[in-house]
């Protein structure tokens, strides 16, 4: 059994954003951090570098490798969902893409707050929170990439921009860097190994138990313990604390210390559908020549500095975004000798809300993953109104003199039955589930406006779990942005 002041379980995109901002304070009643992070086999140091390279992480070591159940909607297919390990979590694996909260965004959380935060303060913290990261401006465009840009004007149909992203000069960088800078590096301490459950003593949250290779092990924390493993572990470790649906928990044999229907529900997540064009000119190949790899070293730009997913357009009216991509992309972009150019098209704001399953109260078996996808059918009608649009896009601007044909669907596939058989045949999962352990002012909401976990005292939980429903674009900087307040609230704790 060991000691600290504050645990926090997670050191991914939340967690490195939290134990930062503790850390940093130069109050001596803050105490010691140490944030447990489950040990990782290192990818391969290029792949960790290049954004070009971004998805050769996925199935590596860096990564949980998990997978959801069958999807009746999506011709009964199994999806993996690639979710990062060790720190920097998810962003260690992610496709760098800086998508800041829409004004739509940041109300839907003062909803949630049910009035406790204001517009003007989140965009506050918002600009300091962007202080902290610097996304940066992307440091080359393949040609697909300007040419949609250029094309999104001329329709005038949305807004359409090249992405911001999470590198430094034109390199790969997650949140876990926020952790060395000299004044955080001496207060924080991470331990390799994996939370099983939370201790209680009553009402408070005392610690955690961990388990790995060497066994169960206690942490104890004086302050408290922040959850911040994302939005499959945080439900998993609250359902193994027997927090969570009655029925769920007495099945599997766990006592339940606090009935709370809303843990491992209200899944949601955004589905990618893809558009894919055969295009005269501009292939792309992520296998470098000698002068990529001189470029890049040298100045951080070229071909190797593309995340893939290098702009879109956000099409607010029609809840729909088009990420763009220069290759022919279905889950990873194809080997070919041709150029492609692929439109992802996904409905921001999905109805559809899926759920997490404990299987047993080991934290060795995983849980099972039901999304749900377009379970309502509204989503389907946006995905294929979307598809529409991104036809449109092409035939009614300057990409048409550009475009050799549609490869997939295909323009023959037209009518909405056939788009609808192309969604559910081809389309992905866009890594973005959140919503398993909902932040709200009602009693039913698992997270109060204040971050507690409703019922017990010294527990907090803050990642994408706690989202009370997706944002519009990539969530990344919107969950950074609930863990910078979260940090903030806990520092007055403490101060
Ligand atoms: C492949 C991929 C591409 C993506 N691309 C983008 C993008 O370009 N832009 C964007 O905005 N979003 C993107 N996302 C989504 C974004 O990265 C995530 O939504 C975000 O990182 C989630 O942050 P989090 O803090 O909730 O969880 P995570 O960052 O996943 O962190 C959770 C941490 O908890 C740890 N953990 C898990 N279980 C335990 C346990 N039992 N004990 C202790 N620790 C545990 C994990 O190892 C991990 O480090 C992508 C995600 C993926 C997977």
């Amino acid at each position: 059994m060991s000691k600290t002041d504050w645990i926090i379980v997670g050191g991914g995109s939340a967690g490195c954003v939290v134990a930062s901002r503790l850390a940093n304070q130069t109050d001596s009643r803050r105490g010691k951090v140490t944030i447990i992070e489950p040990p990782t086999s290192s990818a391969r140091q290029v792949d960790r570098e290049r954004p070009a390279n971004w998805l050769n992480l996925l199935g590596s070591g860096e990564d949980w490798n998990l997978a959801t159940s069958e999807n009746p909607q999506l011709a009964n297919r199994i999806l993996r969902w690639p979710r990062g390990r060790g720190l920097g979590g998810s962003s260690r694996i992610n496709a760098m893409i800086w998508f800041p909260p829409t004004r739509k965004d940041l109300q839907m959380l003062v909803e949630a707050s049910s009035g406790a935060w204001s517009i003007s303060e989140l965009q506050n913290d918002l600009s300091n929170l962007t202080e902290l990261i610097r996304p940066e401006k992307p440091a080359w465009q393949s040609e697909a990439a300007k040419r949609f840009l250029f094309a999104a004007k001329q329709l005038d149909a949305g807004a359409a921009w090249a992405y911001k992203r999470l590198n430094r000069s034109g390199r790969r960088w997650n949140p876990a860097e926020l952790l060395s800078t000299a004044q955080v590096a001496g207060s924080i301490q991470v331990q390799r190994t994996t939370v099983n459950r939370l201790i209680f003593k009553g009402d408070r949250i005392i610690g955690v138990e961990t388990c790995d290779d060497h066994g169960k092990n206690e942490i104890l924390a004086n302050k408290g313990v922040i959850i911040c493993a994302g939005a499959i572990a945080t439900p998993a470790i609250l359902m193994r604390s027997g927090i969570g649906p009655r029925d769920q928990l007495e099945k599997i044999g766990i006592e339940v210390r606090l009935e709370s229907e809303q843990v491992g529900q209200g899944l949601q997540d955004h589905l990618i559908a893809p558009v894919i064009f055969q295009v005269r000119s501009g292939r792309f190949s992520s296998h470098a020549s000698v002068q990529d790899i001189a470029r890049w070293q040298t100045m951080g730009t070229g071909p190797l500095a593309s995340n893939l997913a290098e702009c879109g357009g956000l099409f607010l009216q029609e809840s729909i975004q088009i990420h763009v991509t220069p290759t022919h992309y279905l889950s990873y972009p194809k080997l070919t000798d041709c150029a492609f150019m692929t439109l992802g098209v996904n409905a921001t704001q999905p109805q559809s809300t899926g759920m997490l399953q404990l299987q047993s109260s080991s934290p060795r078996v995983p849980l099972s993953i039901h999304p749900h996808y377009l379970q309502d059918p509204s989503d389907c009608d946006v995905t294929i109104h979307g598809m529409r649009l991104a036809r449109r896009l092409v035939a009614e601007t300057d990409l048409s003199q550009w475009i050799v044909t549609e490869t997939l669907p295909g323009e023959k596939r037209d009518t909405d039955q056939a788009l609808e058989r192309a969604i559910s045949r081809y389309s992905q999962t866009l890594y973005h589930p959140v919503g398993t352990a909902r932040l709200g002012a009602m009693s039913s909401s698992v997270i109060t406006p204040d971050f507690r976990l409703r019922g017990f005292r010294q527990a907090w939980v803050v990642d994408a779990s706690i989202l009370p429903r997706l944002p519009h674009g990539n969530p990344n900087a919107t969950i950074m942005l609930l863990a910078f307040k979260a940090a903030n609230k806990l520092r007055d704790l403490v101060g």
